[in-house]
């Protein structure tokens, strides 16, 4: 697990965009956090990494959005906030999940749980006064490249 203190927004959106910059496709990230903490600002983030021209905006109200990204690689985006049964969205998200062109990531995934493959990136966002945050990472040791050519130290 790696620990690294993200002082505004715009450093969310860099910490987003370095991984997304390395991202080969099948990756899965789960993300932990309260309303407000920085979720999807990390999303923006991962989207300018994938080079997504259009603007991500939080899936709330419509669960999921999709985006296309460089070398044909797909940004799939589910937000199940309240939702205690993801119901037939389960399915949409094994099927991204089983896609290697496609990253999946998940704010709120407990209703998922069971579809989450083991080796998905798990970053937790805590608040911390003012306008920090304290991001823990679990990164699987299988995607080590999604950091091995930035340094954590440089976050
Ligand atoms: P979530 O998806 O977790 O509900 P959002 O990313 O939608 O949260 O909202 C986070 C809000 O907090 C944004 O308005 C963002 O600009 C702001 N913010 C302030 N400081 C930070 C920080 N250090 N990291 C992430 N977001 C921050
Ligand atoms: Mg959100």
């Amino acid at each position: 697990m790696e620990l690294v203190i993200i002082p505004d927004d715009i450093s969310m959106r860099t910490l987003g965009m370095k991984i997304g910059a390395a991202l080969r496709g099948g990756e899965t990230f789960e993300l932990i956090g309260d309303v407000g903490a920085g979720k999807t600002t990390f999303v923006k983030g991962l989207a300018v990494g994938l080079e997504i021209d259009d603007d991500v905006q939080s899936p709330s109200f419509t669960i999921n959005r999709r985006y296309k990204g460089r070398n044909g690689l797909m940004l799939n985006h589910y937000d199940f906030y309240r939702l205690n049964d993801a119901g037939i969205m389960g399915m949409e998200v094994a099927e991204s999940l089983s896609d290697p062109s496609s990253v999946t990531v998940i704010e709120w995934g407990q209703s998922v749980n069971d579809v989450l493959p083991s080796d998905r990136i798990a970053i937790t966002i805590h608040y911390l006064p003012d306008e920090g945050r304290r991001v823990e990472i679990q990164m699987p040791k299988s995607l080590g490249y999604l950091w091995s050519s930035r340094g954590v130290a440089q976050w």
